[in-house]
């Protein structure tokens, strides 16, 4: 417990045990125990480091448990950032225990680089294709698949295809450049979302916006990071900072609200690099922010979904006629844990949604409670990640919407699946999907 007592555990025990972070946990809220929440982890990690309890896996589990939904960290009155301490605690454990034979295989996939994890895509993709997708959820074949509940599997996009990065070139070029990004597709958009990176692309490019894609940045260490392996994520973390600093761009583009945390947050805690770090986060932009803070771009944007309903992309056009031709689309949208309180964006996505002619937006109730995706706790925790999923599906039922926006391919991944089950089917898409291009 070195880097806990080290670093972190002077700001533990300032917790008071207030409970203030209690009621908007989701890991709370689903099971009731205090145990799952900031105040008692805390409290268990304390008792640990002093010596009164052994790092069980018990107490492992409750500690990975935790969504990272940033939720404690914005509303404890004493300043104290959990998600830090649990986070340092993960990496403690970790470095002592391991980890499964599973997350093994994939994390030394991860700290190589992204190249390698294509293969990885690829061959579960196939597995998905001629496996997973045609056995159906009921009967005995079932005992096989993973992620069954209820006589109903986890709805899977589509992966496996062609990455985005070997689709396109590595700097896609304009005439006269206004500024020149580095667009961090992540490996979701990379190697499962390509339309949501496609359009984004469109959007810069007729925004006479130079786009470099580098082919050799790698996942940004999301996955290894939250389940402990800081050694993997510090190795991406190192060579990601040193090709995005090479490139020097005016800005950095996420579209993967997590991706920008990890860049900006976690990559600040694991590099020691002060001076230039700062000038590297501020460059770290969700794309619905840039598309806004960017005069020429909130200009070409209002000039994009301006006065006239025509000419609408292919998915307006699908959704409209799988709606019903012309009536205007009842959009909501799903507030993203790290796109809001790890990134500070939540008011663009929606002034972008209610500025689209076609678009009848709607609020849910708690748009930014968590969905219960949080990336691989989703895999680890199947069925926690439901229960707190099912809150998110009532939230979005209530709307009536026809469409759910949102700004994370892990949240639509996660909203995908738990609509499904709720039984109201609907298009889940990241916001980018829904401009007029
Ligand atoms: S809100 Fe902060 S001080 Fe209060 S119980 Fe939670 S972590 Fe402790
Ligand atoms: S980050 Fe979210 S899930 Fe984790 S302890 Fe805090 S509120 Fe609960």
């Amino acid at each position: 417990m070195d880097s806990i007592v080290g670093k972190y555990l002077d700001k533990a025990s300032q917790c008071v045990k207030c409970g203030i972070c209690q009621p908007e946990c989701p890991t709370y809220i689903a099971t009731g125990d205090e145990s799952m929440v900031a105040r008692g982890r805390l409290a268990l990690l304390e008792a640990v480091a002093e010596g009164d309890l052994k790092f069980s896996s018990g107490i492992a589990d409750r500690i990975s448990k935790c969504t990272n939904c940033l939720s404690c960290v914005t509303n404890c009155p004493r300043g104290i950032d959990p998600v830090k301490i649990i986070n340092a605690a993960k990496g403690d454990y970790f470095e002592k225990n391991g980890s499964d034979f599973i997350s093994k295989i994939v994390f030394k996939y991860l700290g190589n680089n992204e190249r390698s994890l294509y293969p990885l895509f690829k061959l579960m993709g196939m597995a998905g294709n001629l496996f997973y997708n045609r056995i159906p959820a009921e009967g005995w074949l079932k005992e096989f698949l993973p992620f069954v509940k209820n006589g109903i599997k986890k709805n899977l996009p589509q992966f496996g295809k062609r990455n985005l990065k070997d689709e396109l070139p590595e700097t896609i070029k304009v005439e006269k450049p206004k500024m020149r990004v580095v667009f961090f597709t992540g490996c979701m958009t990379d190697f499962v979302f390509q339309e949501t990176g496609q359009k984004i692309i469109s959007i810069l490019k007729a925004n006479n916006i130079e786009t470099i894609i580098p082919k050799n940045l790698g996942c940004c260490g999301a996955p290894a990071y939250y389940m402990g392996d800081h050694k993997t994520t510090l190795k991406l973390a190192q060579e990601n900072f040193r090709i995005l600093l090479q490139l020097n761009p005016d800005y950095i583009i996420i579209n993967c609200a997590t991706c920008g945390q990890v860049l900006k947050s976690v990559y600040e805690i694991l590099l020691n690099v002060n001076g230039d770090f700062s000038d590297f986060a501020n460059k770290v932009i969700d794309i619905h922010k840039f598309l806004l803070v960017n005069k020429c771009e909130t200009e070409d944007l209002q000039n994009m979904v301006g006065s006239d309903n025509k000419g609408h992309s292919a998915t307006i056009k699908q959704l409209q006629k799988a709606i019903c031709s012309d009536k205007k689309i009842r959009v909501t949208y799903h507030d993203p844990c790290h796109l809001k309180r790890g990134l500070n964006t939540y008011l663009e996505p929606r002034e972008i949604l209610k500025s689209l002619p076609w678009v009848d937006f709607v609020e849910m109730e708690n748009p930014d409670a968590c969905c219960g995706g949080a990336g691989g706790f989703n895999l680890k925790h199947y069925d926690l990640s439901l229960e707190i999923g099912k809150r998110k599906a009532d939230s979005i039922k209530h709307t009536g919407a026809d469409v759910v926006a949102t700004g994370c391919p892990a949240c639509q991944m996660q909203i995908m699946d738990v609509l499904n089950r709720a039984g109201y089917n609907r298009p889940v898409l990241h916001t980018v999907e829904l401009l007029n291009y």
